[in-house]
């Protein structure tokens, strides 16, 4: 089943509980201020190609039934295939996965790779599911998105609540149906069956890149810089340990329970991340401990939220005392918090471009896939900085020409590429 696209409840206060297509729309909005690009591109932007809704039954292990709902948010193609992650979350709806899809599309653009942006999930707690329920789920859930996903379609990926085993699944799913091996259809796979080396540290090394970029930017060294880290899952936990190993101090980590703080700094690679040993940071040996949200207004010089969306509001702006802020969850700061932010002069990494190396290995794992071999880790993590640095380089120009903060300029680079794009292709009937 297809439903209509959402429409985003906007309150019209100004930091409304911002849903990601609140959010996504505001900033595309705003980033087309500075661009010059044809108001039609804009409001075509504004709306996904489709989003599909799906109902996925589930034998549960006591031989009952219950039926969870599904999505698949697919925003914008014209660059190439829809990409983008699937979500096992509670939260999980329409709206929430069409916003999270336009932000795909501007990654995949800010990163010059040729992919559209899509994001989809289950509205499910997978920590109440077996992992006999989560297979069954998952491949059941393949097979409902069988008809509109694909290597040349829309390729999923892991995103919260999911993980390479997850997209094992799927893919066995869907090459079963379709009667052949088809690695391309998901990435972040394992890489004995087709998945990349290197894929499952990439976002936390390209938010650990654009926080060394920033840092180096602002005329400063990494051996004389603080690092907080909120969420200690894939992304914050490479981040924290690459940039300890580069030379910053990484005063505080922290998971879903609170932080711990250690002023001289902590030995990140002793802590375990979420997926070694779930929710055990507060257990690890530290001076002190705090709160999610003390951990968020800690005294440093880079912050990086790297757990949820949404955790810089318009209520703690004014109290983060970061001067770099380095987005490696997708959406942690609301559009009212951004202005406040960029107001006091306190510089934010977007996530299109700071968490934009999950996409960009994914890229290389699709590459991979289907020219049927496999790159070493080297060439991986060296294609990586290259496309990091790239990019990085694109985005500055902007904010130097403009005098841009750095969302408003990976915008600006992401929207005047889109907009080429559809210019050159045209609207058609
Ligand atoms: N879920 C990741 C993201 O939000 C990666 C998506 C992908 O690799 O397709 O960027």
């Amino acid at each position: 089943m297809t439903t209509t696209p959402p429409e985003a409840a906007d309150t019209g206060s100004d930091d409304a509980p911002a849903s990601a297509l609140v959010t996504a729309r505001r900033q595309l909005e705003r980033a087309a201020t500075h661009v010059d690009v044809d108001a039609g591109v804009v409001e075509r932007l504004k709306h996904p190609t489709r989003v599909q809704q799906v109902s996925v039954p589930l034998e549960r292990e006591d031989g009952s039934v219950d039926v969870f709902t599904g999505y698949r948010a697919q925003h914008d193609d014209v660059r190439g295939p829809y990409k983008g992650g699937l979500r096992f979350h509670p939260e999980v709806d329409a709206e929430e996965c069409t916003g999270l899809s336009m932000w795909m599309t501007w990654k995949c653009a800010v990163m010059d790779i040729p992919f559209g942006g899509g994001k989809g999930g289950v509205a499910v707690d997978p920590k109440q599911l077996s992992e006999d329920e989560t297979e069954r789920l998952t491949r059941r859930f393949a097979e409902e998105l069988r008809d509109v996903v694909g290597p040349t379609k829309d390729v999923p990926a892991p995103d919260m609540g999911t993980d390479a085993q997850t997209m094992a699944w799927f893919m066995d799913a869907y090459s079963m149906q379709q009667g052949e091996t088809i690695p391309g259809v998901v990435t972040g796979k394992p890489p004995v069956i087709g998945g990349s080396y290197g894929r499952e540290e990439a976002p936390g090394r390209s938010t650990a890149i654009a926080a060394r970029e920033a840092v180096n930017y602002y005329d400063r060294d990494l051996e004389d810089v603080t690092v907080a880290v909120q969420g200690f899952g894939s992304v914050g936990a490479n981040a924290a340990r690459l940039l300890e190993d580069w030379g910053a101090t990484v005063v505080a980590v922290s998971d879903v329970n609170g932080a711990i703080y250690d002023p001289e700094g902590l030995d990140t690679h002793a802590i375990p991340t979420h997926e070694e040993e779930p929710e055990a940071v507060l257990e690890q040996d530290a001076p002190d401990t705090l709160s999610n949200e003390a951990i968020l207004e800690l005294d440093v010089d880079v912050l990086i939220p790297a757990a949820v969306g949404n955790v810089i509001t318009a209520d703690n702006a004014d109290a983060i005392d970061a001067d770099i802020v380095v987005e490696g969850a997708n959406g942690p700061t609301t559009f009212a918090a951004d202005a406040i932010l960029a107001e006091r002069d306190v510089h934010v990494i977007p996530d299109i471009l700071a968490n934009a190396g999950g996409v960009t290995v994914s890229y290389f794992e699709w590459l991979q896939d289907i020219n049927r071999r496999q790159w070493s880790l080297e060439r991986v993590n060296e294609e990586l900085e290259e496309h990091m640095l790239e990019a990085w380089a694109d985005v500055r120009a902007e904010v130097e020409a403009k005098d841009l903060t750095w969302r408003d300029a990976a915008y600006v680079v992401a929207l005047s590429r889109i907009a080429e794009a559809k210019a050159t292709r045209g609207l058609w009937p």
